[in-house]
């Protein structure tokens, strides 16, 4: 007999992975030019070339065995005293490496705090539009998963949408800023905002409710900055990945920051120790540990992400497409012409455009683009997306 619930998960793909290979098998017939595909957020700039001169010199000094033995399940201490040491030159957070847990990147490690939050009946809410993966994440953790309804149209947090959510169950809620799909960086005024709600709710219910910030788009962001959310609301849990900020997405390293002020963090601490144990976490990849310890403090050139960004917003814009403004991450979350996101996906589709209906994320009638993709593709992907526009 095999798990229904696994099996489920393994056979049904997501939308996204569908888009994806129905593009590569377009690519096979027509040419990879002639499809525009905006499906995969796969990052479209190089890691820094310290990244990958880093890892020669590692490869060149260090005895082999160093290199590629277990670490301590936790991380090696150089790394997470690196990763301190960059969190607090940038927001003076007074972090610790033993409030640090390195990880496999920020998927594993959502999965890790969600099995360390589920006590019999927690719930556990997301703010639509949410990463799809949220749902498994949680459910699969034994939690039960609730979506707070979007802030149309600027896809900030409706905090009394959060609040008609909240029960004395409410055991945390993910915070994904900047955010995929919407590319919203939420303002210091609405994170200071949600912070008050969830230490008032908290007060009430006698529990924290914490925040499990997702962090995998922080640093990218386009004319401002992600507010530092343990800075604003104690009870925050960092999950952590260098998947986008230095381009490694296929490596798998991150951490979990549990700060010291969050309520129960000695606790907490363990218990993600613990859940990712149980999930079979050993330690993260030990010659990127030894990366991150040299590499913690670089930052990516988004020039390329920017220039993308700028000839979308401003190009779709004009034609009449509608979407909340993009300051960070590689996403645009636009407003369906006609109201039905599956309809307009098909008709692009058709045309060899490929975008995602905002279903799956938690928002029909929208869709995502990712355009971490090349320059010389949008511009020839632009006259399609007007003749759509204009012959609905
Ligand atoms: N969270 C969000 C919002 C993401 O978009 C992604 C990946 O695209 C992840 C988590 C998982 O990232 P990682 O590669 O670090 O596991």
């Amino acid at each position: 007999m095999i798990n229904e619930t696994a099996y489920a998960l393994g056979a049904n793909r997501s939308c996204i992975r569908d888009l994806f290979e129905y593009g590569c098998q377009r690519a096979a017939i027509v040419g990879r030019e002639n499809v525009y595909d905006y499906s995969l957020g796969n990052p479209s700039i190089p890691s820094p070339p310290a990244v990958n001169e880093t890892i020669c010199r590692i490869l060149a000094d260090t005895e082999p065995l160093a290199v590629h033995g277990y670490t301590s399940a936790v991380g090696d201490l150089s790394a997470r005293q690196a990763i301190a040491d960059d969190l607090n030159a940038r927001y003076h957070a007074g972090v610790r490496p033993e409030e640090l847990f390195l990880g496999c990147g920020a998927a594993p490690e959502l999965v890790a705090v969600f099995r360390a939050l589920a006590v019999p009946g927690a719930e556990i809410l997301a703010i639509a539009p949410y990463f799809p993966e949220y749902k498994p994440f949680a459910e699969s953790a034994g939690a039960v998963f609730k979506v707070v309804p979007p802030d149309v149209p600027g896809f900030q947090i409706d905090l009394e949408a959060v609040e008609a959510m909240l029960t004395p169950r409410t055991q945390a809620i993910i915070v994904n800023s900047p955010n995929n799909p919407s590319g919203v960086v939420y303002t210091e005024e609405t994170l200071n905002a949600l912070g008050a709600l969830l230490t008032r709710k908290g007060q009430e219910y006698g529990h924290p409710i914490y925040i499990v910030a997702d962090e995998p788009y922080r640093e990218l962001t386009y004319g401002c900055d992600a507010p530092f959310i343990p800075n604003i609301y104690p009870n925050t849990i960092v999950c952590y990945s260098y998947s986008k900020s230095l381009s490694l997405p296929g490596e798998r390293i991150g951490y979990v920051y549990v700060p010291r002020q969050a309520a129960d963090s000695a606790a907490l601490y363990a218990a993600v120790a613990g859940a990712a144990r149980a999930c079979g976490h050993v330690c993260a990849p030990s010659l990127w540990q030894k990366v991150i310890a040299r590499c913690a403090h670089l930052r990516p050139d988004l020039a390329a992400y920017d220039k993308n960004r700028k000839a979308l917003y401003e190009g779709l814009t004009e034609m009449g497409y509608e979407m909340a403004k993009p300051d960070g991450a590689f996403y645009l979350f636009i407003k369906a012409p006609g109201g039905d996101a599956n309809e307009f996906s098909e008709r692009a589709k058709a045309k060899d455009l490929l975008v995602v209906p905002g279903d799956g994320f938690g928002c029909p009638g929208y869709f995502r683009i990712c355009y971490c993709v090349s320059y010389e593709m949008i511009q020839k992907s632009l006259p399609v997306f007007r003749a759509l526009i204009e012959n609905r």
